[in-house]
């Protein structure tokens, strides 16, 4: 890129040429600056681009990118093409797009608001799990960024809300879903009962040619109990899964898709119950949550698709769940 565009500057003047490659690292580190996760991981793309032209005034108002933590950072992300969920107040959420999945982060809980992505074949690779759970540096600052100690005795799991297991395509995708902002504290017997059985049903599923789109988050009590540093407890769990084929997006969605709602308590004696039995409504979650899920489908698809609960014995075929705990 600085070459293309030295190659433009004038020829004549070496501070010319100076003054025109300090400009672009300017711009470029501006860029950087906009939207960005991990420090060291290569920016999301810019919507202006290098070679588009010589002008070299900064990119208009129009194009200009989303400042960091705004929803307009995540909500062209394919992983809430089914909609960005909104409680109609971002004063608690900071939005991150960390590439293998987004999320809102509530830096008054510590916890996420909800994490959403979208899950495919190509995502169940065979990449060793990287377990290297990490605060996530992609939040400023001026937050509090959760770390192993805020768990550590606190008699909870570090539940993932995008499953380690549902990106084993590379290292890199797996070691995003360690980070702390992926993460909320679950009863081990949730993490390990049926949040896991449900994760593992999702992906059989996706062995067996779906493509999902999924959203999790946590309910919470007010004032909420809290662990370590401050970090939230969740009374509950929500998921939300909507069953497609590879291919097909939002447009493809109407009142027959399939659809697949929990609820499921992080209380005492949770682990002794199914999956299924935490079946529920869209509804019921929007209404427990104050978030308005799906909301890039038409209103009368959604009136319709979140109302409906599958009856435990319709679901499809899905492997028992089996295996460890994550
Ligand atoms: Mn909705
Ligand atoms: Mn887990």
């Amino acid at each position: 890129m600085t070459a293309s565009r030295t190659r433009r500057a004038p020829r004549n003047s070496l501070v010319g040429t100076f003054s025109v490659v300090v400009s672009l690292l300017v711009v470029a580190r501006l860029a950087l600056l906009q939207c960005s996760s991990l420090p060291g991981q290569a920016p999301p793309a810019t919507p202006f681009s290098p070679s588009a032209g010589a002008s070299f005034a900064p990119p208009s108002e129009a194009t200009r990118p989303a400042p960091r933590g705004t929803e307009a950072c995540v909500s062209s992300s394919v992983h809430v093409a089914l909609g960005t969920p909104s409680d109609g107040d971002p004063s608690d959420e900071y939005f991150i797009d960390e590439r293998s999945f987004v999320l809102s982060y509530s830096p008054e809980k510590r916890v996420p608001n909800w994490v959403a992505w979208q899950l495919d074949r190509q995502h169940l690779g065979h990449v060793r799990r990287r377990n290297d759970f990490r605060p996530d540096l992609a939040l400023p600052a001026r937050f509090y960024r959760v770390q192993d100690s805020d768990y550590a005795h606190s008699g909870y799991d570090r539940g993932h809300l995008c499953p380690s297991a549902d990106r084993k395509d590379s290292a890199e995708d797996n070691s995003r879903t360690f980070l702390f902002t992926n993460i909320v504290p679950q009863l081990h017997e949730l993490n390990s009962g049926p949040w896991e059985q449900l994760e593992s049903y999702s992906r059989a599923r996706v062995q067996a040619g779906a493509l999902l789109y999924l959203v999790a988050g946590g309910l919470f009590s007010a004032p909420s109990p809290t662990i370590g540093n401050g970090v939230a407890v969740p009374v509950a769990n929500f998921k939300i899964m909507v069953v497609l084929s590879p291919g097909q997006g939002a447009s493809d969605v109407n009142e027959n898709t399939e659809l697949l709602a929990v609820l499921m308590p992080n209380q005492r004696g949770v682990g002794e119950h199914e999956w299924t039995e935490y079946l529920t409504t869209v509804d019921a979650i929007e209404q427990a949550s104050g978030y308005d899920f799906l909301n890039a489908l038409p209103e009368r698809v959604q009136r319709v698709i979140e109302a409906r609960v599958p009856a435990a014995g319709e679901l499809r075929a899905g492997r028992r769940p089996s295996g460890r705990a994550h």
